[in-house]
């Protein structure tokens, strides 16, 4: 994947690396289920998930302007985006920001960037603590998303996601629960599954494949305007990613069966499908997971 140009842009970025809480990691490997949650994370953040509520980092202040800035020269030095997942990261979360504020600026609408969050261990965020056992995920609450990097190795090894664009799909996919948060559907979502607990699941699956789509829909974006390039290997990469975090697939690996009644993100199958869904249609008004 080759981007338009080689600025780094950390604006909105936390490096919250080495100051994980006293969260007990327990034996690797297992929290992958848990892949891409958010909203598991929310519900265990229970009641105190305020709106814009207040982080209260372990381990001291949050340096924020420090941290960032030992990122900000780093990944501003020649082949950084290259050399090191976090600058790629960033660097790919530029781009969707890019992207997506163009994307609503073209229908009149302010489009409101997610902070993002890198972690190690564990975290405290506006939806109560998290573990990196979670894998990434967004936080409504605090419009964030959080990644543990060590996660994407993780991934890598367990599940065969192999390759950069795997990494875009991740962070692309987290930024769709984003735009879920600003277009209301997530808190929809979240009303009716507390009226209706039976559907909890199945509403889940349906807003899980909506951010897939998202995803698809934006590296649709970013390639017709040229901020990235895409080639069909990596794109590949990108459908595989989304196959390889299937429910199906996860339980597999951890249970050794499948049952689909407990999915909460969807088959491989599906979720490549809304993938590609998002990928041809290129509009955001085509992701109606929600349907039947
Ligand atoms: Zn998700």
């Amino acid at each position: 994947m080759q981007f338009d140009d080689q600025n780094v842009d950390v604006g909105g970025v936390q490096d919250r690396r080495g100051m994980g809480g006293p969260i007990a990691i327990g034996g690797g490997g297992v929290g992958i289920v848990g892949l891409f949650i958010y909203l598991l994370v929310a519900v265990l953040g229970g009641g105190n998930a305020d709106p814009g509520g207040q982080l209260v980092p372990q381990g001291g202040q949050v340096e924020e302007t420090g941290a960032s800035s030992d990122l900000k020269t780093r990944c501003n030095t020649d082949g950084a985006i290259e050399k090191y997942d976090d600058c790629y990261l960033v660097k790919v979360y530029n781009e969707i920001n890019e992207v997506w504020t163009d994307e609503f600026a073209r229908s009149g609408n302010d489009y409101r960037p997610p902070g993002l969050a890198f972690f190690t261990q564990a975290v405290s965020t506006g939806c109560g603590q998290a573990s990196s056992q979670v894998g990434p995920f967004y936080c409504p609450p605090d419009e964030r998303i959080y990644i543990d990097i060590g996660f994407l190795e993780q991934l890598q090894q367990q599940f065969g996601a192999q390759g950069r664009y795997a990494q875009a799909y991740i962070m692309a996919h987290e930024s769709g629960h984003h735009l879920q948060t600003l277009f209301g559907t997530e808190r929809k979502v979240r009303a009716a599954q507390q009226a209706e607990p039976s559907r909890q699941n199945e509403l889940s699956v349906a807003l899980e494949l909506q951010a897939d789509c998202y995803a698809g829909v934006w590296s649709r974006l970013a390639d017709e305007r040229g901020n990235v390039t895409i080639t069909d290997a990596e794109l590949d990469q990108a459908l595989e990613a989304a196959a390889a975090v299937g429910d199906d697939r996860i339980q597999q690996k951890t249970q050794g069966r499948v049952d689909p009644e407990s999915f909460t993100h969807g088959s491989a199958e599906q979720r490549k499908k809304w993938f590609q869904v998002g990928r041809s249609s290129g509009a955001v008004n085509d992701c109606n997971t929600f349907n039947g």
